[in-house]
């Protein structure tokens, strides 16, 4: 049994859990070097995100969207899922854990080994593109070729539709199909561990709460304290990374 305590708790946790749920959000992700965009100093405090109207309505936001996605883009392409994410893909393949709910956009749970279907991504993801008229879908490294020779925002090759990132933009619709998903597994779990989220953007921090009224164990793990410390049963402010790869037995 591990010595330190919290790591103990947390291992015991896991111990006795049927079917738990994994909810992550930037804090997993920025321990692979990937910016949590809406921390104090993160783009989204310098730059105002480009909201979803104004990408439809204009030109120049689209080619401003892209200008931004591809100046991110070394930075997506390099990182790798790190202890933390390797320790959730290990409670997965263990059958611990049913499903892992994330707030990232940057598909590294499942460049870990993760399953897609097990993955509900409550903002979409960035690692690739799609017409958002007929989901026709795109890759990066060929827009970026011809985005790169004349700065014009990409359009659909099928039905002329507008070409973006498979992400939830500020100003979107919050996606029907993921949210009901994290709903049911939600309530399926009676161990629901959150990994690296503030909780303070609804709706999905909502889910946290509904894991815990419907009696189930509630785990967070974050670096700051969250907005949902008090109803929690277990609290850990440190590494991710660190605290679960230790209680699951994952370097
Ligand atoms: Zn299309």
């Amino acid at each position: 049994m591990p010595t330190d305590p919290q790591i103990a708790e947390l291992a015991q946790a896991v111990a006795r859990t049927r079917s738990a749920v994994v909810f992550t959000g930037a804090g997993i992700s920025t321990e692979s070097g990937i910016p949590d965009f809406r921390s104090p100093g993160g783009i989204w405090t310098r730059m105002a995100p480009i909201d979803f109207s104004d990408f439809l309505a204009s030109e120049e936001a689209r080619r401003e969207t892209w200008r931004r996605r591809f100046a991110m883009e070394d930075t997506f392409r390099e990182a790798q899922p790190n202890r933390g994410h390797r320790a959730v893909a290990e409670l997965v393949r263990r059958g611990k854990v049913a499903a892992v709910i994330t707030q990232n956009i940057d598909g590294l749970h499942q460049a870990s080994g993760i399953a897609d279907d097990r993955v509900i991504e409550l903002h979409g993801n960035t690692t690739y593109a799609h017409c958002l008229d007929c989901k026709s879908r795109y890759e990066l490294t060929a827009l970026r070729t011809v985005f790169e020779r004349d700065e014009t925002a990409p359009i659909c090759d099928d039905c002329g539709g507008y070409v973006k990132t498979a992400t939830i933009s500020f100003g979107q619709a919050m996606p029907v199909d993921a949210m009901r998903r994290a709903e049911i597994e939600t309530l399926a779990a009676d161990l629901f561990i959150v990994a690296g989220s503030s909780l303070v953007v609804y709706p999905a921090a909502g889910f946290p709460q509904l894991a815990k009224h419907n009696g189930a164990t509630l785990v967070i793990i974050n670096r700051e304290p969250t907005g949902l410390d008090h109803i929690a049963d277990i609290v850990v402010h440190r590494s991710i990374g660190e605290i679960l790869g230790a209680a699951v037995g994952v370097d």
